[in-house]
């Protein structure tokens, strides 16, 4: 039996029933890492965001296919591996298994498929000939094959835009070979030294978008229930997944779409392109990773997360609290009637921070009833440990969680000013600031290390 779930939709921009196509049963396909660095922390509240949604799909009664794609072939691994006279699938593998670490410390449940791009090479040959053979797609002079968007008359219903508006943005970026502005790679001719794969248009490699279409329809079929990834993805990432799934298949490809909000630091999107990130492993070594997890789990998925050193500090102290007050009390029967408006908050758009207020309500009447000594809360600590298992929080041993509290009382942020600083310091031949520096952040806890022409640091 399952149960009625209100779901935002962005791209009709209003709540639906989520009603799947066989009942009981979820398909889910989730835009996934381009493996080239370490994540930072906007990754992790993609992973973190739908690790919640799925966990609260499954307790809720569906049986959910969640499908995550890995991107392992991109310019940026190219150049990284090129940089770092590595081969392309060392870089790949390397920032894999980073990613499976981070995921694993932030309580990340394994979707059911992680498929890589390179593995799925043929289905994305098979769309883009199915493409060319419906007048979708057309080999530009270059060699590179195209998808035509004034071939899709729907090309712009998820940006909500039209297609002259679209054009009059993307002017700019018309290269010589595609017809229109808005075109976009499907096939990219190989440059020598790139790696490659046969295809009727030559030896080369697929454009971003048709991979996950691609992946989509081989695990998924060509209608899924539940699409998601990142906001910043809704154009034109997912503008061209629909173009190249629908006119391929000729049926609707997607019932439901998910954006989730950007990490923002000075209210600007926390990206790898822009420098303005923070990497897991970097928290991780200031703060117990669960803090992370409840950080990211806090604020409404749609919205966006400031991030800052105080709503660190804050998200440490609310989860020290539900800890606290789990230490308090051993957790007996759970009251599944009790536990309805944390239920209910879910079901509306997984409201995650309505159903925590009542999880603090909760650890109020938990902290009241032991100081008076009066009734026993046992119930009360069973429905909360429940409830926080929803969203993957709070199932450690509170006093192990208690007593791991201990971090720097350093910003990131300042450590990555402070290196920078010591770097010109050391150009400038300027040893005794670039000494300074680093004694000042030892005596805060920070050790620099010099490797390979980078500074590194870690707690000391
Ligand atoms: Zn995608």
């Amino acid at each position: 039996m399952t149960r009625d779930i209100q779901l935002f939709d962005s791209k009709s921009k209003m709540k639906r029933l989520l009603t799947p196509r066989v009942p009981g049963v979820i398909d889910l396909y989730v835009c996934g890492m381009t493996v080239y660095d370490r994540c930072h922390l906007g990754h992790a509240r993609v992973m973190v965001v739908f690790d919640m949604i799925v966990r609260v799909l499954r307790a809720i009664g569906y049986t959910v296919n969640y499908v995550r794609n890995i991107t392992d072939i991109d310019d940026k691994i190219i150049k990284k591996a090129h940089e770092s006279n590595r081969l392309w699938t060392e870089v790949v593998d390397q920032y894999i298994d980073a990613m499976h670490e981070d995921e694993r410390a932030l309580g990340v449940v394994p979707p059911n498929h992680e498929p890589r791009a390179t593995e799925h090479i043929q289905s994305m040959i098979q769309m883009i000939q199915s493409l060319m053979d419906q007048g979708h797609a057309y080999v530009a002079e270059d060699g590179d094959v195209y998808f035509n968007v004034r071939s899709f008359d729907r090309y712009g219903e998820l940006a909500n835009q039209n297609l002259e508006t679209l054009y009059h943005q993307a002017r700019k970026s018309l290269s010589s070979a595609k017809h229109h502005a808005l075109d976009f790679i499907l096939w990219k001719q190989a440059k020598p030294g790139e790696p490659s794969w046969p295809s009727p248009w030559g030896e080369g490699r697929p454009g971003w978008h048709i991979e996950c279409s691609a992946m989509s329809k081989a695990l998924l079929g060509p209608s899924i229930d539940l699409h998601g990834g990142g906001i910043d993805l809704k154009f034109p990432h997912h503008e061209n997944e629909i173009a190249q799934s629908e006119c391929s298949a000729q049926c609707a490809f997607v019932n439901h779409w998910l954006h989730v909000g950007h990490v923002l630091i000075d209210d600007e999107k926390m990206s790898k392109s822009l420098g303005n990130f923070v990497t897991l492993d970097e928290l991780f070594s200031l703060y117990h990773p669960e803090v992370i997890r409840y950080l990211l789990l806090s604020s409404h998925y749609r919205s966006p997360v400031h991030y800052t050193k105080e709503l660190l500090i804050a998200s440490q102290r609310s989860l020290s609290r539900l800890y606290g007050a789990l230490k308090q009390v051993s957790a007996t029967q759970i009251d599944q009637q009790a536990c309805k408006p944390f239920y209910d908050a879910l079901l509306d758009d997984f409201n995650v921070p309505q159903a925590l207020s009542v999880c603090f309500k909760w650890a109020g009447e938990i902290f009241s009833a032991s100081s008076r000594q009066v009734i026993d809360t046992g119930v009360v600590a069973a429905n909360l440990k429940h409830c926080l298992g929803l969203l993957g929080l709070c199932q450690m041993d509170p006093a192990s969680f208690l007593q791991d509290e201990h971090h720097l009382s350093i910003d990131v942020e300042v450590i990555h000013r402070a290196i920078a600083d010591r770097n010109e310091a050391r150009l400038n031949h300027d040893w005794a600031t670039a000494d300074a520096i680093r004694a000042d952040l030892l005596a805060q806890g920070v050790v620099l290390e010099d490797v390979a022409g980078e500074t590194i640091w870690r707690k000391a």
